[in-house]
């Protein structure tokens, strides 16, 4: 045959998640921690690697992992689940609890893995837009579940790509209003401190999601886990890849998770340097930023798409363009770098938008030249 049938109809309108890898000098992009693993952690890492039976296939439950992890959170290992980066616990929740003829809640603009495996899994998707603020609208949200139809609900906490936080109560008010599974992503917990967990012994439909690509460095490992009851995460089991996270990665996420109180000066550090960045921002004429609790900010500014070019051709700066996203016109994200990076962003911004102030002005002054010459040849 010289050719190939044609995939699932259903696919024709979803685009892939990413294209095309992108490199710049500086990478603001991605939410990653801007700094590799501390050169302790290497060294055990690299003392490790040598033990790895790399010709056996790992342990499907990642066993060691999910241990340390469930002591750390007061649980026991059969409420956790390690999978490959957060977005596998996304799909895994999504192939359970949606399907065709069930329908996921999805409270945009958010992270777009839920829209989108919600698509590719024939998921119903009802959407209830965040408000100018990007706040949840509660009312409209805790009426829509009380209809009963919703089986999955995801709230992006920090929500990505805004940075805001929805409150606890609103929170509990879901869970108390649904027994659909309300998954509270919290990837952006280690700098937040805000989590659900406390209420998960009363609501055995809360699940909490983590990962270890943001505050613990490990974004190219692909490590999450979730946190939900037993009964929730025996049914995810059923439908995961059994070996999904490699033997490499559960010892590189194991060491991390062991050691990671080595994070907090760094996570401390991006707190700090988030600072520097929201008010660097808010000083910039035409610029709004968003508060952010993640190690990312939202901002607002006229001709974001030039912008976020002249950032990358002209300085080599990295950042996410949203402005194609509806509800986010004109809106850029940049992740916390360093204090370097944030300073090298926050001039090559400011120069920007003073460079294209000025050609606006010297359009006005053209076009007003333009004007008069042509007044005086009327005259
Ligand atoms: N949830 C949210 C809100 C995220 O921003 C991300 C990463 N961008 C993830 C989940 C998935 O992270 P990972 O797959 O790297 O663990």
């Amino acid at each position: 045959m010289d050719r190939v049938r044609p995939s699932r109809p259903d696919l024709a309108d979803l685009a892939p998640y990413t294209s095309k890898e992108m490199r710049a000098e500086v990478m603001l992009a991605s939410n990653e921690n801007p700094r590799n693993l501390p050169g302790e952690l290497l060294d055990k890492l690299a003392d490790r690697v040598r033990d790895i039976e790399f010709n056996r296939y790992p342990d499907p439950m990642s066993s060691h992992l999910r241990s340390l992890i469930a002591e750390a959170n007061g649980l026991d290992a059969s409420n956790v689940l390690v999978g490959n980066g957060g977005d596998e616990l996304i799909l895994d929740c999504i192939l359970a609890w949606g399907g065709p003829g069930r329908t996921v809640l999805d409270l945009p603009p958010t992270f777009v893995m839920y829209g989108i495996d919600a698509h590719m899994t024939g998921t119903e998707v009802v959407r209830i837009p965040r408000d100018e603020e990007f706040r949840v609208d509660g009312e409209a949200v805790l009426a829509r579940l009380a209809e009963g139809d919703i089986d999955i609900v995801f709230i992006s906490n920090p929500n990505n790509p805004t940075g805001d936080i929805s409150p606890e109560t609103l929170l509990i008010d879901i869970l108390n209003t649904t027994d659909a599974l309300v998954v509270v992503d919290e990837a952006y917990f280690e700098f937040s401190r805000h989590t659900m967990r406390p209420h998960m012994d009363r609501h055995p439909n809360l699940v909490i999601l983590r990962t270890f690509s943001k505050a613990f460095s490990l974004a190219s490992m692909r490590a999450g886990y979730l946190l939900a009851h037993a009964d929730v995460v025996a049914e995810l089991t059923k439908v995961r890849q059994p070996y999904s996270v490699n033997r490499f990665t559960q010892l590189a996420a194991s060491l991390v998770f062991r050691e990671r109180v080595v994070f907090e000066a760094t996570i401390h550090e991006l707190l700090r340097n988030r600072d520097v960045l929201v008010t660097g921002l808010s000083a910039m004429p035409g610029v709004t930023c968003y508060h952010s609790e993640a190690n990312f900010v939202l901002f607002r500014v006229p001709q974001a798409s030039a912008v976020w070019r002249d950032l990358l051709h002209d300085h080599s700066i990295l950042v996410r363009d949203f402005s194609r996203t509806p509800g986010l016109e004109d809106c850029l994200r940049v992740t916390v770098g360093t204090e370097e990076e944030v300073r090298r962003f926050l001039a090559a911004l400011d120069e920007i938008l003073a460079s294209k102030r000025a050609s606006d002005i010297m359009g006005v002054s053209a076009t007003a030249a333009r004007h008069e010459k042509k007044g005086a040849g009327d005259a």
